[in-house]
């Protein structure tokens, strides 16, 4: 049968060339007459896949010389803790800019460590939209200002750095990390779970400005500290291998796309075939969302009734095209079409989308 569309919310589709050089190196991998999954982390082989994976990131993303690349384990979940019990300290208040579930998870695990505060939030509009600069008020002495850069089950992204002045500024971009050039130097720390723009689950992209490490808690267990990992190169503990290993190999396919700004052209076109269908017929598609806060990764939309949002997933899925039913929370449709997300996967969703629109409308 092959393979289908897939419109998964994460983890997500990987680029088939990737999955192909995987499978070919699975038995064998490049003459050591073993797996990567059987490898000792401490390998020469394992060493050079750590080592270009920390130097594609910093390529790709331009990364200035003060910043670390971590790959850690325990998704953006385990983030969620780890910032708060690093820089929440000595009497500061963590500001959370609320845009989504995300953010509400984010901010539930920081006040379990100290004093929290929503420097703004969208949540009475149901997360519609991404507050402006005009819309922050932060605290009294704030240890950090956090965001979530894309809103996953809500279907927003920032399209601007929020104006925090000399706050570090730490970002979730969990669901749209790789996909658009990123002002990395206007953040102390960015972090992202792989298994959605940049590999599969099980490995946890970081990374973080030097002189935020420097503020870190002297009361946190080594695991659980930045400084930790950082110095030994993510092989303090067995790393995640084979997740590594295919967040390298994504990488390279990143490159051979032609960078960031090549990648971000093919998801503007892929994103602008789904939404126009949905502004022409905005009498049948309807976008929960304001427009200025659109996401080019996620994208949620809306029937004229649940009926025939369950008849949409269901034909889609017999069309195979999978994995577009919305959030459990939410409701509705989601197409996430993230970096591996082919223009014909969304050439087809358009299509099906119409004619359903023909046959329904
Ligand atoms: C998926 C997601 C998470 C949760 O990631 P885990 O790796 O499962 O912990 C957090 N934030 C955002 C924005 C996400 O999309």
């Amino acid at each position: 049968m092959g393979r289908v569309y897939n419109f998964n919310p994460g983890p997500a589709a990987l680029p088939l060339a990737v999955l192909e050089q995987a499978q070919q190196e699975l038995l064998d991998y490049q003459g050591s007459g073993m797996s990567v999954m059987e490898l000792s982390h401490r390998s020469k082989e394992y060493e050079a896949i750590n080592n270009q994976a920390n130097e594609r990131v910093r390529r790709l993303l331009g990364l200035p010389a003060d910043y670390k690349v971590l790959f850690l384990q325990g998704g953006a979940s385990l983030q969620f803790a780890m910032v708060p019990l690093n820089f929440l300290h000595s009497g500061k208040t963590a500001n959370y800019i609320m845009t989504g579930s995300w953010s509400e998870k984010a901010l539930k695990e920081a006040s379990v460590v100290g004093p929290t505060h929503e420097a703004a939030s969208t949540a009475s509009e149901n997360y519609c939209r991404i507050p402006g600069n005009d819309e922050l008020t932060l605290s009294d002495n704030p240890a950090y200002v956090h965001i979530n850069s894309n809103n996953t089950i809500y279907g927003t992204q920032w399209h601007h750095v929020p104006a925090v002045g000399d706050v570090p500024l730490i970002s979730d971009a969990s669901s749209d990390i790789l996909s658009r050039p990123l002002d990395v130097e206007k953040f102390a720390l960015i972090y992202a779970g792989a298994q959605k723009n940049a590999g599969p689950s099980g490995v946890t992209l970081v990374m973080v400005r030097e002189r935020l490490l420097a503020d870190e808690s002297k009361s946190v267990p080594a695991f659980l500290r930045y400084t930790t990992h950082a110095k030994a190169d993510s092989l303090y503990n067995t790393p995640p291998t084979f997740a590594v290993y295919l967040l390298n190999l994504v990488l390279g396919w990143i490159e051979g796309q032609g960078g960031l700004a090549a990648i971000d052209e093919q998801n503007r076109a892929k994103a602008n075939l789904i939404y126009s269908i949905i502004d022409e017929h905005s009498e049948f598609f309807r976008s929960p969302v304001q427009v200025e806060s659109r996401s080019l990764m996620n994208i949620v939309f809306r029937l004229p009734t649940e009926e025939l949002e369950q008849q949409f997933v269901k034909q889609a899925t017999a069309a195979r095209m999978v994995g577009l039913k919305g959030h459990r929370s939410v409701g509705g449709m989601r197409a996430s079409i993230y970096n591996a997300v082919s223009l014909e996967a969304c050439e087809a969703l358009a299509g099906f989308m119409r004619q359903f629109l023909q046959a329904n409308g």
